[in-house]
């Protein structure tokens, strides 16, 4: 019988086009570490953690007549190219673990319904990736509306953004939803054990 995670890390589109390709940037190249550093600490105190990456995912055919290809006439992630892959260190990481991945053709996905078996039971959703203003904003909110209970973090040293101004206002917004916002150091001194919001066990109360 498999025991129900606890908490989710969300790895979205660490892809090879949003950091060394067409839409890449230093600030992305300088979050990989921290990425593969925050799956070892989430998986390390929790074993039974529910992994899920997001690829965005485009047609080389189609992108440049959908709305995203008109406001942003740059080709990426176009499916099955290289593009489109999980930077190697990242995936190197992933592969020794169980994880799912959802691709998606814009900022967010309805696939998320699809996941409500396994993620109804977390308290936690720990987030982290690329782009923080467009992809993780958008999916962290939507998390936000799908567990209004769970306890989501961002962690803002494991994301980027497509500018460090609108990097640092989509935390904000993040925190304005009541999404909590720290560095995988403080996550790692205890952000996640001595920060929570839920009581999630009897035993604690006496
Ligand atoms: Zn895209």
């Amino acid at each position: 019988m498999s025991v129900k995670p606890e908490i989710a890390l969300v790895i979205v589109d660490t892809q090879e086009d949003f950091v060394n390709g067409s839409l890449g940037s230093d600030a992305a190249k300088a979050i990989v570490t921290n990425v593969v550093g925050a799956i070892d600490s989430v998986t390390a105190k929790n074993p039974n953690a529910q992994v899920i990456t997001t690829q965005d995912t485009h047609s080389d055919e189609t992108y440049l007549e959908t709305r995203e290809g008109k406001y942003l006439p740059v080709k990426h992630c176009i499916i099955n190219t290289k593009g489109w892959e999980i930077v190697p260190e990242i995936k190197g990481r992933l592969k020794s673990l169980k994880y799912r991945t959802i691709t998606k053709e814009d900022f967010g996905s309805q696939e998320w319904q699809e996941f409500e078996p396994i993620l109804h039971c977390v308290k936690t959703i720990v987030l982290v990736g690329l782009c923080t203003d467009i992809c993780v904003v958008t999916n962290a909110l939507i998390l936000r509306t799908a567990y209004p209970d769970a306890r989501i973090i961002t962690l803002s040293d494991c994301c980027a953004g497509t500018s460090q101004e609108a990097h640092e206002a989509a935390l904000l917004t993040m925190k304005s939803c009541q999404i909590e916002v720290m560095t995988l150091e403080e996550f790692n001194k205890g952000g996640y054990e001595n920060n929570i919001l839920l009581p999630n066990n009897e035993d604690k109360e006496d």
